[in-house]
């Protein structure tokens, strides 16, 4: 399936449209943001790795009965997908304290989460992502009382699924973010799942293997993902 145009240029990835208006392109550039845009890198190789990464772990939901828009792998930085209808909200899980949970609560990272919380932030970067609740959902129309029902539903799906898969790996998956969209009246996941969107420490050791290592400046941001990927078995070259 061929690119046409240029649907919309995000900070990670673009977005192309196709001969079939029902599916899109994404092509995972080697961009790499944190802080709602203000700190940008080029980082070799990442593009690929978290197209590769990406439909490995959505091909996985898939078959754990998580809907998503994959379809397939067109090139090494290209997935063709479902063209979704999104609902401009983050879902978080987290299932370890890290991040803005640790600033806005005050409670020290690696504070174990027992049971995993669950928040929304509306997709804003002008706004820096606020947090928001179902009932802003609602008012605002971003989604149905059932969408959300379903977000939440599949979103704490994905925990049990990759909680475990992360784990086998010598993994902890501390937290991460996804994006639903509708597709065919359908909430079908979106978006990206990979470790420029998650936490992710090594079990023995805590050494973080995501994207806070750029966030941080602790170097070796690509090599870490990497370093994930070889351990899950996700063919890379
Ligand atoms: P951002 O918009 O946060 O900079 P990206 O660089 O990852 O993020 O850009 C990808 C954009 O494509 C996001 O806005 C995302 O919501 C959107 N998107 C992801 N998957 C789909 C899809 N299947 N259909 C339509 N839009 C999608
Ligand atoms: N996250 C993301 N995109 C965002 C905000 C958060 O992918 O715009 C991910 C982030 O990588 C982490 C989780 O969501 O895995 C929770 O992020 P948090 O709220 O702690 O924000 P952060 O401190 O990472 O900005």
């Amino acid at each position: 399936m061929e690119k046409k145009a240029e649907l919309y240029r995000g900070k990670a990835k673009s977005v192309y449209t196709t001969d079939d208006p029902t599916r899109l392109v994404l092509l995972f550039r080697n961009d790499t943001s944190a802080f709602d845009g203000e700190k940008v890198e080029q980082l070799d190789r990442k593009g690929m790795v978290n197209n590769k990464f990406n439909h490995f772990i959505m091909t996985k939901l898939e078959e754990a009965g998580v809907p998503t828009q994959m379809d397939r792998l067109l090139s090494d930085n290209e997935a063709l997908v479902k063209k979704l209808d999104m609902v401009p909200v983050e879902c978080v899980v987290r299932n370890v304290a890290a991040g803005s949970i640790c600033r806005r609560l005050g409670v020290q990272e690696g504070l174990d989460l027992t049971p995993p919380t669950f928040e929304f932030f509306l997709k804003n970067d002008a706004l820096h992502d606020p947090m928001i609740n179902e009932y802003h959902i609602r008012s605002f129309g971003w989604a149905t009382d059932e969408q959300v029902a379903r977000m939440k539903e599949l979103t704490f799906k994905v925990n049990d699924v990759l909680k475990k898969l992360f784990d086998d790996a010598g993994l902890i998956l501390v937290d991460y973010k996804l994006e639903f969209g509708v597709f065919n009246g359908e909430v079908l996941l979106g978006d990206e799942f990979s470790p420029d969107g998650c936490r992710l420490w090594d079990k023995a050791t805590r050494q973080k293997l995501d994207k806070d290592r750029f966030r941080q400046g602790l170097g070796g941001v690509v090599e870490a993902y990497e370093e994930v990927a070889h351990r899950l078995g996700v063919k890379l070259d």
